[in-house]
């Protein structure tokens, strides 16, 4: 249920109006915009007259919220959430690009990589160290070591990091990395989307595999009850019977979360479809659907990655997809530097 609030309202009379409402065993969500202030009544709202509560002095209007998510519904919360990764900004008007290898696999590969996608423009680097994959024989990331890599070329080049955390075990290696990634695969780890809930870090979640846009709210209203409200959504792809590219890229549910939830979204393409050639148009495509910026695999030599080459672009091309994106953010009058 939210409660909006009148905009001559004092504090006073709202703490003694917050303090009513948490002594019915509720609690209480307050956002204070620009133009409104909103009550968001989180818990067992039935016994609540909505009547009742409309005729408080303070009060303007009272909805009541059908969604099963409330701390990222938009109606509890109407302005973009900006969430600062490492002291940029990622929401609001900011288009925010991430780059980088989907796994760190030499020093010399992450460094090479981040100076080149920081000079096209990336704002993060990217850079798997705990590899989920299909198959146990696979390359599954260099681990503690990956992320020490990724922590020298975050101090030589000043790019914040992102990188995947696929057990809370390793929750302890990943003090200085300035963006868990939660994958597919984990969007419904329940125990681990509580945690990083205390935990404060921003938290870059992908949508699980065949997730609904619901199940995948839920999961990032997970890590906000938990008391973190810095959450970037990052579609990634859904499985569909299409089998051309390695998963179909459901752009349209960017304006649907720009209508759902406040939280920013991002777009992973180089997931979504599998194919190096096929990240350039949907790159542009993300800007005009509304998305908040990218998430996108650069390889210095894509042939011989040890994890999703076909998918990862070349420096060179990725100088070219930031061209392009920056006429088209422009467009949409997003601030992309
Ligand atoms: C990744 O970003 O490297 C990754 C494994 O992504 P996803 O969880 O979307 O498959
Ligand atoms: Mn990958």
């Amino acid at each position: 249920m939210i409660v909006i609030l009148k905009p001559n309202a004092t504090k006073e009379k709202r703490d003694q109006l917050i303090q009513k409402i948490q002594s019915l065993g509720l609690s209480v969500h307050l956002s204070e915009g620009e133009h409104t202030t909103l009550l968001g009544l989180i818990g067992d709202t039935s016994a609540i007259d909505p009547a009742k509560l409309e005729s408080v002095e303070i009060v303007d209007a009272v909805r009541r919220v059908s969604e099963p998510y409330k701390l990222c519904n938009r109606q509890f919360h109407q302005e973009d959430t900006v969430v600062n990764a490492g002291g940029v900004p990622i929401g609001g008007g900011y288009f925010t690009v991430i780059a980088g290898p989907c796994s760190v696999e030499s020093e010399q590969q992450i460094l090479y990589t981040a100076e080149r996608v920081q000079a096209a423009g990336a704002r993060l680097l990217r850079g798997g160290a705990f590899k989920p994959r299909t198959s146990p024989y696979a390359f599954r990331g260099l681990k503690a070591e990956g992320i020490e890599l990724l922590l020298e070329a975050k101090k030589k080049t000043g790019l914040p990091i992102v990188t995947e955390l696929t057990s809370l075990e390793h929750l302890d290696l990943f003090n200085d990395v300035d963006v868990i990634q939660v994958g597919a695969r984990n969007m419904q780890n329940f125990d681990m989307l509580w945690e990083l809930g205390k935990c404060k870090k921003p938290v870059l979640l992908k949508r699980g595999l065949s997730s609904t846009i619901r199940e995948w709210l839920m999961s990032a209203e997970y890590i906000c009850a938990g008391g973190n409200p810095n959450v970037i959504l990052c579609e990634r792809g859904i499985r569909t019977f299409e089998t051309e590219t390695r998963n179909t890229l459901d752009l349209s549910a960017v304006p649907v979360l720009k209508k759902k939830t406040h939280l920013p979204v991002l777009v992973d393409p180089s997931h979504a479809t599998g194919h190096a050639d096929l990240i350039i148009p949907l790159a542009k495509a993300a800007v005009a659907a509304g998305a908040d910026g990218l998430m996108i695999e650069v390889h210095p030599d894509p042939v011989n990655a040890l994890c999703d080459g076909a998918q990862s672009i070349t420096p060179d091309t990725f100088d070219k997809l930031m061209q392009q994106v920056r006429a088209y953010c422009a467009l949409e009058n997003k601030v992309c530097e």
